[in-house]
Parts: structure tokens; C-alpha cells; sequence
């Protein structure tokens, strides 16, 4: 079959592999649409920490079960079903996790194997390539969810990529009041569409306004002390992407939350209700989710557009693999 398969960091090549061949209480999946995430760029310029190689990269796959015909969203996840993360119901967090684009290959192929029970059928209405998004949006709906977010609460999210967009849609289908702060000019300018059709307030700096939730969908640490200051008393700072560099944090900045009696908490992939969810979600919100897809391309094409994803030059392209 047809693939686009990372041999080595740096070396990424269309080329023909075996079909692969479900282990026990697996299901073969013919893939539709693959989204490329900016993971994807990122394992092809520098590895990452579960990438094992060689690897068929994508985790954001729409498809159709090979025996049934029916059209499923894939839960990148294969987990163990027996630790104690697993038991009670944090799969997302199994110790024994392998997932589908590293450490399992995933969807830049005509098929993938998954887990009978990874696979969450969708809504008649949902186009596939807007399915593609429910991996991404489901990350987003677990930062909401861990960080307690519910209906009229504001919630500040720093970051105007294609994920913090995501979870601005998301806080809006549970009635809550998203904003935006992205300082790229050039993000906002490409985002404009989508925020203008679901009526996303946005900054190019942080504001006087307290918010109830404040989440950082951009890995810069700079977003942490205003964060944390731009918290109402009894508010959520969600750490959602992890940060890069090696800042110190001053201890003042630490004790706001002692005195507002914040709670930080940390948000890391997803579970598969999330997944459910998300698919409800675009099917509601599909016209405007459409507007965050800039490109289809052809499977060959993916290692020429990685860099430009590698740099957030791109809000969604999405690979078209085998039309149904
Ligand atoms: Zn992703
Ligand atoms: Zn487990």
C-alpha cells in the first residue's frame, strides 16, 4: 500500500509498504483523511519521545472499518486495560500506552490497524475531513474539562494556532466566553474567518479583564506570571502545551496562588469520551470548523508542506487519502 513513512529524523519518503495486519482486537481501517498536526513536523525535524522509527507518522485519521464499512475517528491510544490510570478511567495516561504515529504506525497510508474499542463511529453529517479534527479538538475539550470549565465562565487561551482556535469552539459549545491573545499578526490575520463566524473576542496583548480559566495552547513561558495574574480569586490555570526553556519562577509570582486560592493543573492528550465529544462538537460546529482547513493535498505531497507546518505558517491541511 501506499505511505508516506519517516525512516530517519529528517527523512521522510512516499514509498510502498506491507498492509499491516491487526493484532488481537484490532480492526483494519481504510483511511480516508489524515490531518497533519504540528507533532508531525516536529518528529520529522527532531524525534520525540515515543517515536520509535521507522514510522508511518499521523494521529488525526478518518476512515472506514475494512469489515463493516462504517466511517470512524481513530483514538490515537492502544492501552494496557489493567493499570491503575486505566482502571479508572484515565486512559489517556496508561503507563503502557503505545500511540498510533509513534510508537504504532498511523495514518499517512491507505490503511492502519486500531483497537476495536479506539474506534468512535461519526455522525452521518460530519464530512471527513472535518473529522479529522476531533483528535486535536478532544485535547482541547480535556484542558476545558480539567480545568472545570462550564457554562458563563471566561476563559483566556494564549495561543491563535489551529488548537487554541479549536478550544475556543469548544469553550463556546459549553457556554462559555473564549478569548485569544496571539502577538503573530500574521496567525490572526489567517484565523480572522473562523473567529469572526463564532464571535472569538481576541488581543494582541494581555488585558486588564480577570478570566475564571486562563490555558496556554503556545509552549512560550512567558504566558505563565500574566496568566496566573490575570486569574479571578478561585480561578483554573491549565498548562496545556508544555513549556520550552528553563525559566525560574519568582516566588511572588508563585504565591498569587495561595492567596486568590487558584489551581493549576496539567492537561496531556485525551480520552476517548473526549473523542465522542468532539465529533458532536464539529457536527454542530461544521461550518465553521471547515473555515480552519486551508489545504487538501495528495499523500506525496506531505513532505514538501512539513516545514511550513514545522514553523505555524498553517492552520489545518489535511491529507486526502481515499475518498469514499
Ligand atoms: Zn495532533
Ligand atoms: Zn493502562
Amino acid at each position: 500500500m501506499k505511505s508516506v513513512l519517516l525512516n530517519d529524523i529528517g527523512i521522510l519518503k512516499f514509498q510502498d509498504i506491507p498492509e499491516p495486519i491487526p493484532d488481537l482486537g484490532e480492526t483494519l481501517i481504510r483511511v480516508t483523511k489524515c490531518a497533519i498536526c504540528r507533532t508531525d513536523a516536529k518528529m520529522w525535524a527532531q524525534g520525540q519521545r515515543d517515536l520509535v522509527l521507522p514510522r508511518v507518522l499521523g494521529h488525526e485519521i478518518c476512515g472506514v472499518k475494512e469489515d463493516t464499512n462504517e466511517r470512524c475517528v481513530i483514538w490515537p491510544g492502544k492501552t494496557c486495560g489493567k493499570c491503575i490510570h486505566c482502571v479508572v478511567g484515565m486512559e489517556n495516561l496508561c503507563v503502557d500506552m503505545e500511540i498510533l504515529g509513534f510508537n504504532k504506525d498511523g495514518g499517512f497510508a491507505e490503511k492502519v490497524c486500531a483497537p476495536q474499542s479506539s474506534l468512535i463511529m461519526i455522525p452521518k453529517t460530519l464530512e471527513d475531513h472535518v473529522a479529522c479534527l476531533a483528535e486535536p479538538l478532544a485535547c482541547a475539550i480535556n484542558a476545558l474539562e480539567q480545568s472545570s470549565t462550564s457554562a458563563g465562565d471566561t476563559v483566556l487561551i494564549f495561543g491563535g494556532g489551529s488548537v487554541g482556535l479549536l478550544m475556543a469552539m469548544a469553550a463556546k459549545s459549553m457556554g462559555a466566553f473564549p478569548s485569544i491573545v496571539e502577538i503573530n499578526p500574521e496567525k490572526l490575520a489567517r484565523s480572522r474567518a473562523f473567529r469572526e463566524y463564532l464571535d472569538i473576542r481576541t488581543a494582541s496583548s494581555v488585558t486588564n479583564q480577570l478570566f475564571d480559566v486562563v490555558i496556554n495552547a503556545c509552549p512560550s513561558s512567558e504566558t505563565f506570571w500574566p496568566g496566573i495574574s490575570m486569574l479571578k480569586a478561585g480561578g483554573r490555570f491549565c498548562l496545556f502545551s508544555g513549556f520550552t526553556g528553563d525559566e525560574v519562577f519568582p516566588v511572588t509570582c508563585l504565591n498569587e496562588i495561595h492567596y486568590k486560592q487558584l489551581r493549576l493543573v496539567g492537561a496531556y492528550g485525551c480520552k476517548r469520551d473526549q473523542m465522542a465529544k468532539a465529533t458532536l462538537i464539529l457536527n454542530e460546529f461544521q461550518e465553521a470548523a471547515r473555515l480552519l482547513i486551508e489545504e487538501e493535498i495528495h499523500l506525496e505531497e506531505i513532505p514538501s508542506r512539513l516545514k511550513s507546518v514545522l514553523d505555524g505558517h498553517t492552520l489545518k491541511i489535511i491529507v486526502n487519502i481515499k475518498p469514499e
